[in-house]
């Protein structure tokens, strides 16, 4: 038995970074970038209006009247030269006319016939973006490994960017395993259960940006498990669950290494997800997940989701990990450490946590009522009061008494 560590090591030394491909700027949200960026113009294109107001020349003002010579809105542009002395109303974003360097809101003026009366004096040059500001013409902007999110695309779509080279997504074939196993919506008869695990894997991998496959039900034999695994490796990534425990039925790790594979490890010290195993057939990883459905899922977040984000070109693929209070006890009287499932809420500034109740690795309602994971070493107890650190699988959290 190898420890957490220890096995997510030996699955990125097998993990390697995927080809880029071109995508739609829109198709590339939550990907890692795979080129150089450089800005092809300033940005903003020229001086303009931060403001909704009037636009003049500061040390050209006498008292506080200003004739006003005309209007300019966003996306037109004055060809002449205010005159001294003069205003021109702008509107927010319009470039800055000859003859201008200050900007007045709207807000502080009075407007009378023909003109405007200062309520406040301005400081020279207020309320003027300056151009190329944000960010200069040909200045690097991003480099490759960037993590493309809303505001990258929205900053690619201000230098005209439609496309952009990012690292792919990985697709991942998921088998299920085990006679027992109908698919949803098929017929339950006795003695059968509903495979959970498939589906439940193609959404960690999608929500990890993984395109999952979903390859069926390998039955307890070894040439339907053979079968099914050689049609798997068309794809980058396979997963399996179940059928690598100790039982009569547990075939696949005798396939992957009757196929020519490796197991590279089977068996980590932890619980749920101790009989989880690790191999490769020609350098593509194979993680064969536990059969019961939290310790598939709990096996899928520690090991498979890191791999697959590396592959990706991903350098952040941690979960945030946050200090929470434990609001009761929580015991790990068995002798592995127990990734325990947990809820964390946020009150008046402070995480809280409370057990998702019965622990049990079949029991996917641990995780339903759940969103982080702790890990309570063995044979040891936290106590209410204790804080502990909980890692977040959820990307949002119950909060009261926020901080904004
Ligand atoms: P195994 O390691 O194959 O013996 O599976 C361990 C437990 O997980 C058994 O109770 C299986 O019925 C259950 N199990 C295996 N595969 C699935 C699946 N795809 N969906 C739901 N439960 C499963
Ligand atoms: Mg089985």
């Amino acid at each position: 038995m190898i420890d957490i560590n220890e096995a997510l090591h030996i699955v990125l030394t097998h993990t390697t970074l995927f080809p880029a491909t071109k995508l739609h700027l829109l198709e590339s949200n939550g990907l890692v970038l795979a080129e150089e960026v450089h800005s092809p113009w300033d940005i903003p294109a020229a001086d303009n209006s931060a403001m909704d107001g009037y636009a003049y020349f500061h040390n050209s003002v006498q008292g506080e009247f200003l004739p006003v010579c005309d209007f300019l809105p966003a996306g037109n542009v004055f060809t002449g030269t205010v005159p001294a002395g003069s205003a021109i109303k702008i509107m927010t974003g319009a470039q800055i006319p000859l003859g201008c360097d200050t900007v007045v809101p709207i807000e502080d003026v009075q407007e009378v016939t023909d003109g405007i009366k200062l309520k406040s004096t301005s400081k020279p040059g207020m309320h003027i973006r300056k151009r190329g500001e944000d960010v200069g013409s040909d200045d690097l902007v991003f480099i490759p490994g960037t993590l493309i999110r809303p505001q990258e695309i929205g900053m690619l779509a201000s230098f005209g960017k439609t496309e952009v080279s990012v690292y792919r997504r990985p697709v991942v074939a998921i088998i299920a395993t085990g006679d027992e196993l109908v698919e949803p919506g098929e017929k339950l008869t006795p003695g059968k259960i509903v495979n959970c695990n498939s589906y439940c894997i193609a959404s960690q991998v999608k929500a990890a940006g993984g395109m999952p496959i979903i390859l069926g039900i390998a039955r307890d034999n070894r040439e339907a498990t053979r079968e099914i695994l050689q049609n798997a490796l068309s794809a980058d990534v396979v997963i399996t669950s179940g059928g690598v425990s100790v039982g009569d039925h547990d075939f696949v790790k005798e396939v992957i290494i009757e196929m020519g594979g490796e197991i590279k490890f089977w068996k980590i010290n932890m619980k749920p997800g101790k009989p989880l195993a690790f191999g490769v057939i020609s350098d593509k990883p194979i993680f064969a997940l536990p059969g019961n459905p939290v310790a598939a899922m709990v096996g899928f977040e520690l090991f498979v989701r890191p791999s697959l984000l590396t592959m990706m070109g991903h350098t952040r693929v941690n979960r945030p990990f946050v200090s929470a209070i434990a609001t009761e006890p929580i015991c790990n009287d068995g002798k592995r450490p127990h990734l325990m499932r947990v809820l964390v809420e946020q009150v008046s500034g402070k995480y809280y946590l409370k057990s998702t109740g019965n622990q049990g690795s079949a029991r996917i309602s641990s995780m339903t009522h759940g969103n982080a994971l702790v890990l309570v070493p063995s044979e040891t107890a936290i106590n209410s009061g204790d804080t502990v650190n909980a890692s977040l699988i959820d990307n949002c959290i119950y909060v009261q008494n926020g901080c904004y």
